[in-house]
């Protein structure tokens, strides 16, 4: 009775209990509108219908306005002396969300900062709430009790036809197959309708199918030693009462997609499924074909599907049938009524977190999940994430080390090449002399080369030398970068166009010789053409990369040798397996360096061991050139050893001395609007009830900034930032939740609060 009181927050007080109420109470909570969650009763005719993970109509305000909700609990209670309003109906057959989904949803909203509706919301995809490719059915069948009586009913001919038509029927018919197959009209039906000898009811049918992958077989491999010694930790795992996250550190090529997938087939093996989560980058066929290749009845997941086609996935996945579901981030939510495993692979990568409410991590949604569902969570990654790599450094994750490449072959050499000194020289462009040399070698050799630009676009600043104007996006005040394919030039954060000045667009300038500076990848793949024009080259960046499937074109042309040269941008940094490649070469490693960035150096050095290990992959080994005008930076340095624990070794300390992540906790509060000065006094106010919070409560809690953000102004907006930090997780959210209580926002003012931010711009 006790525990009752505390867990729903009943307010009656003992003397009270001759008042007190019982009744079948919904818990509900909305999606829009107010944060907490409501009691509604639930009417006897509904008993059955209205279940948690559910949605349902209920009454809302003094006008009892109809309102969508989400039955988050249903249970016989005491409800003492409230008046409670009744559900009005239920919108789901099915029940969308399990117990423990629903348990991870609650997580997610207070881990977040979100309301427990909006992280419904994007847990159910919009495609399944409006029942993409369904349409609802009037389905008409002869009760029982009619049917054993049907030879002793006196009716008109043409209906005791159609009575006894239906009744013959071994499945439910709609009114218009009915009448269809007795020849007649509406009309006889509606006359059994309304004699109530025929019933009828409304159900939802899906029209849409899509075809299963038509994929080719593949034996599965054996396992060496340390894949073996692998698979069997994480088996321990997936018997363990409760098990634990493991982190598969293992350098690229070391085999760890061969021990995910023997470890999926121990899980099918169970009846169970599992979810395999990669960046949407790495969504390539190849991808799906490897796991197309060994299990049946897989279902992908990307972000390019209709929502007839996401909502048939959806329900097939809900239904059991589908084994294996891979897909990028929000394929943390698939329903899988059984899962038996998670898979994270590349568990570094910052498309893992989600940029617009609810702003959550999957990975560690994921690790949520598997908690609840008490199932084992692999991390699979040649560069750990510093959180990952500190949770198992700590013994909360089981670590496995998997340093080699299968077949002992060697990671390949990585040598920087020093581009202040090559500055001096005549030698002009984006590929240093060194490069150049090595690519002449790889292609006389008949290898294959991938050149790594971060920079889409031609020329990345217009600068006119005569005034010093630099040429910026009148809504971003970034440096516009001009496209050579159309003669434009582009904003990269908001997608403003205009066409290229011939001369300084500053009206008392005019000067003539405006100049175009900076290396994007158009201008590289014009460098290579002219340095290297008898062989075929192609450039992969997302103006080149628009069209479906092209992708997938592009990567074919490079696999089939027919290609011998790839420029792109990071895009091309992950997953590709060719054995042909011996020569990767970064072009500039240092573009991700000076970003005010807490994890600048983490994104370098993994962006560097990504793009190495595309080379080497086959048995003519491989070779990787970094220019940089920082070869002594410890990321970079550390990246050219492929040492990730000397990384680790040199950056922990310093986040732990400066109160940062995986240490403390961040949470990153960005306000924008149109007026500079609205945006920045919102900041200070909040800025100073975050200091009153902080001495309030004598806690440890420390602000960086306010300040401008990085990006200063987007699409037409100024943008401020603070970044809070704490080792008390809860008192952070504390000040937050203050900050919104008591700080008056302006009409034109926007502002969030990011949770573990990743984006720091
Ligand atoms: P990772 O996922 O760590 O980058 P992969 O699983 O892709 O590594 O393995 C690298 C290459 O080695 C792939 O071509 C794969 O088919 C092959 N491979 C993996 N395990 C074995 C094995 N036990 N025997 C032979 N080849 C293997
Ligand atoms: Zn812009």
């Amino acid at each position: 009775m006790k525990n009752q009181k505390g867990l729903f927050g009943d307010e009656s007080t003992p003397w009270e209990q001759d008042d007190a109420q019982t009744g079948l109470v919904a818990q509900v909570v909305m999606s829009t509108g107010p944060e907490q969650t409501f009691d509604y009763l639930v009417p006897d005719a509904l008993v059955g219908e209205i279940l948690p993970g559910r949605r349902v109509y209920v009454p809302l305000g003094r006008s009892n306005r109809r309102v969508m909700a989400y039955c988050v609990a249903v249970e016989r209670k005491e409800y003492g002396t409230r008046k409670l309003k009744y559900v009005l109906s239920a919108l789901d057959q099915q029940t969308l969300l399990s117990s423990q989904m629903l348990k991870m949803t609650q997580w997610m909203a207070e881990y977040y900062l979100a309301s427990w509706g909006q992280v419904l919301d994007a847990v159910i995809p919009a495609a399944v709430r409006g029942n993409a490719g369904t349409r609802e059915v009037t389905l008409l069948s002869v009760p029982r009790e009619v049917a054993v009586r049907i030879a002793t009913i006196k009716l008109p001919e043409k209906q005791l036809h159609v009575l006894t038509t239906l009744a013959a029927s071994s499945k439910p018919m709609t009114p218009g197959d009915l009448a269809d197959k007795c020849r007649c009209t509406q009309a006889p039906i509606t006359g059994l309708r309304k004699k109530k000898l025929v019933t009828s009811e409304v159900r939802r049918v899906s029209h849409a199918h899509f075809d299963d992958l038509d994929i080719e077989r593949e034996p599965s491999k054996t396992l060496n030693e340390v894949q073996t010694a692998a698979l069997k930790t994480i088996l321990a795992q997936v018997d363990a009462p409760q098990p634990k996250p493991i982190l598969l550190h293992g350098v690229t090529g070391s085999g760890k997609t061969e021990v995910y997938i023997q470890a999926i087939q121990h899980v099918i093996d169970q009846g169970k499924q599992a979810i395999v989560l990669v960046p949407e980058i790495s969504l390539t066929p190849q991808t799906k074909q490897r796991f197309a290749s060994r299990f049946d009845r897989i279902a992908v997941l990307h972000s390019h599907m209709s929502d007839v086609e996401r909502h048939w996935q959806w329900k097939r996945i809900a239904s059991g049938i589908v084994n294996v579901v891979v897909g990028a981030r929000s394929a943390v939510f698939a329903p899988t009524p059984q899962l038996g495993m998670i898979i994270l692979d590349e568990e570094h990568d910052s498309s893992f977190k989600q940029d617009s409410v609810p702003r959550y991590h999957a990975r560690e949604v994921a690790a949520k999940r598997a908690e609840y569902e008490k199932i084992p969570l692999i991390l699979g990654t040649a560069t750990p994430s510093l959180e990952t790599y500190y949770r198992a450094q700590q013994g909360e994750y089981e670590l496995i080390s998997m340093p080699h490449r299968i077949g002992n072959r060697p990671l390949p050499a990585v040598r920087t090449v020093d581009m202040r000194y090559d500055k001096t020289t005549s030698f002009r462009g984006a590929i240093s002399r060194q490069l150049y040399h090595s690519m002449k070698r790889t292609l006389e050799q008949d290898g294959q080369i991938i050149l790594l630009l971060n920079r889409r676009g031609h020329s990345t600043h217009i600068q006119c030398p005569a005034c010093g104007h630099l040429v910026e996006c009148p809504h971003c005040e970034i440096p516009l970068t001009h496209h050579i394919t159309d003669g434009s030039t582009v904003c990269h954060y908001c997608d403003y166009r205009s066409s290229a000045p011939r001369v300084c667009p500053v009206p008392t300038c005019r000067y003539s010789g405006i100049r175009f500076s900076g290396i994007g990848t158009q201008k590289l793949e014009q460098e290579v053409k002219s340095k290297f024009g008898s062989y075929p080259i192609i450039r992969m960046d997302s103006d080149t990369m628009k069209k479906p499937g092209s992708h997938e074109a592009a990567l074919e042309r490079f696999r089939n040798r027919e290609v011998k040269i790839l420029v792109g941008t990071q895009m091309i940094a992950k997953g590709l397996d060719f054995p042909n490649v011996t020569l990767v070469g970064v072009i500039n490693a240092d573009t991700a360096l000076h970003f005010p960035d807490v994890r600048a150096g983490e994104r370098t050095f993994q962006l560097i061991t990504q793009v190495a290990g595309r080379t080497g992959r086959g048995d003519l080994g491989g070779e990787v050139l970094v220019q940089t005008l920082s070869p002594d930076h410890p990321a970079i340095e550390a990246a050219t050893r492929h040492d990730y624990a000397l990384f680790a070794e040199r950056e922990l300390p310093f986040r732990r001395d400066f109160q940062m992540t995986p240490f403390a906790h961040m949470v990153r509060i960005i306000a924008r609007g149109p007026t500079q000065p609205a945006v920045e006094l919102f900041m200070q106010q909040v800025s100073e009830e975050l200091a009153r919070f902080a001495q309030e409560q004598g806690g440890d809690i420390s602000q960086q900034g306010p300040a401008p953000a990085p990006i200063e102004k987007l699409r037409g907006n100024y943008r401020y930032h603070l970044l809070l930090h704490s080792f008390d997780r809860l008192l952070m959210r504390a000040a937050v939740l203050r900050v919104r209580e008591k700080v008056v926002v302006p009409d034109d003012v926007l502002w969030i609060a990011d949770v573990d931010p990743i984006d720091m711009m």
